[in-house]
């Protein structure tokens, strides 16, 4: 089924975190009509294909996105309208072609990013298909539904505590379908509200909707969520519902002497290691992304070997979902799992690429939002389709956050045989 692109246009809109961004609409000859959303993150990896904001300090503090708009109903719609394409595949080779910069840095990211949703959607709403089916057909994977990663506390840049570690999040390993696995997350998550208040840290809420406690110790948040897993009547570890973290340590690597600040110690990598393997120990710690820094590779090849047997250890600023980073990684046996978020690369082929790499090597993927979101769902039916097996998508609260879990519910309840879990 081919794709002949009639019309597309941008506008400026906001994300969830107040910061403009692009929704993209795109018309096809037949009159179809799909339009997608462009998220955004905070703590990127620096090798991230680059979002164009305006920097008019007079307009949103420079985070402006009326360039790339420009870019999508000028430059890009010129090129692209009228054309008929295969498949979306060949649309976004037009727009790597088109860009002609490694970083997508000219025509910016951020538009890229928003016409490849828009013409994967449109191909899979001319083929008559669901998105995820069609993900499925075309990159020959077999569906899965994943466990959602539920980050109910939040610190580092996505909170203004003093929380240095950015996420906590609950994963129910052990639930047995995906409704049930949502369930869990979202009764967890009450009860943590509720021993927060009973504790005396009464919370506001974080970026990604988990609740930002002023806790510095991530050990201390730790013990509170094996709590909070218990109130709610679940047994805290892989067999029930299991913790995953997500430091984001560049963030709190000194740039100087290398060093990790933790809760008001400055560690080494070889300290940071021993203090997550303590954890490790005490904690029912299924998974840890980015536990070292993007520029730490000796670290994180140590980080690997000491407990790549016992947990998950994703990339993300050390992978920005790109094919040729991870298969280096690969080779230097760096991690065993890549975070996949689309708009770090920029293209829906170049992320199935890197989710098609991960695979290869046996890598694990998860699939994940960004801290700066709009309420398009498409990594929900990215992650079914591609057969992931992971999701993270911010806590089961706020309109931007759930609307990727509902979207999974709603996946699930049309289509009863699709099988639920990770995906080894
Ligand atoms: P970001 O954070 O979207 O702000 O980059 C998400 C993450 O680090 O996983
Ligand atoms: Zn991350």
């Amino acid at each position: 089924m081919s794709l002949h692109i009639a019309q597309l246009h941008a506008v400026e809109i906001l994300d969830s975190r107040a910061r403009p961004t692009l929704a993209v609409t795109l018309t096809t000859a037949d009159g179809t009509r799909v339009r997608a959303g462009v998220p955004s993150g905070a703590s990127t990896g620096s090798r991230e294909a680059v979002e164009l904001r305006d920097g008019d300090q007079h307009r949103y503090g420079g985070q402006g996105v009326t360039g790339a708009v420009a870019h999508v109903n000028g430059e890009i719609a010129e090129a692209l309208t009228g054309r008929t394409f295969s498949t979306f595949a060949e649309v976004d080779a037009a727009l790597i072609d088109l860009d002609g910069t490694a970083t997508k840095s000219r025509l910016g990211a951020n538009a890229i990013i928003g016409v490849s949703l828009a013409a994967a959607r449109a191909q899979a709403a001319g083929a008559g298909q669901e998105l995820w089916r069609y993900l499925a057909d075309i990159g020959e994977t077999q569906p899965l539904l994943p466990v959602p990663h539920f980050n109910v506390v939040n610190g580092g840049a996505h909170a203004v505590n003093d929380l240095d570690f950015q996420e906590f999040m609950i994963a129910p390993l052990g639930a047995p379908s995906l409704s049930e696995a949502v369930r869990a997350g979202a009764e967890a998550y009450a009860r943590l509200k509720a021993r927060l208040a009973h504790e005396g840290h009464p919370a506001g809420l974080g970026d990604e909707g988990g609740f930002a406690p002023d806790i510095a110790r991530p050990e201390d948040v730790l013990a509170l969520l094996v709590e909070a897993i218990t109130d709610a009547g679940y047994t805290p570890g892989r067999d029930g519902v299991a913790i995953a973290l997500d430091p984001a340590a560049s963030e709190f690597r000194d740039a100087v002497d290398g060093r990790y600040r933790v809760a008001g110690q400055a560690l080494t990598s070889g300290q940071l290691v021993d203090r997550y393997e303590e954890m490790i120990d005490r904690f029912p710690i299924w998974s840890i992304e980015d536990g070292l820094g993007e520029d730490d590779w000796e670290g994180w090849a140590r980080l690997t070997e000491r407990l790549g047997s016992r947990i998950q250890l994703v990339g993300d600023d050390l992978f920005v979902t790109d094919p040729a980073i991870i298969a280096e990684a690969i080779e230097k046996k760096v991690a065993n799992a890549s975070l996949i978020k689309v708009n770090q690369i920029g293209t829906v082929t170049e992320t199935l690429e890197a989710i098609r790499v991960s695979r290869e090597a046996g890598y694990a993927q998860m699939v994940s939002h960004r801290s700066g979101e709009t309420e398009d769902a498409f990594i929900a039916d990215l992650v079914v389709g591609a057969g992931c097996g992971q999701i993270k998508s911010g806590a089961p609260a706020r309109g931007e956050r759930v609307a990727k879990y509902n979207r999974l519910i709603e996946i699930a309840a049309a289509e009863p045989a699709l099988p639920y879990g990770l995906s080894r």
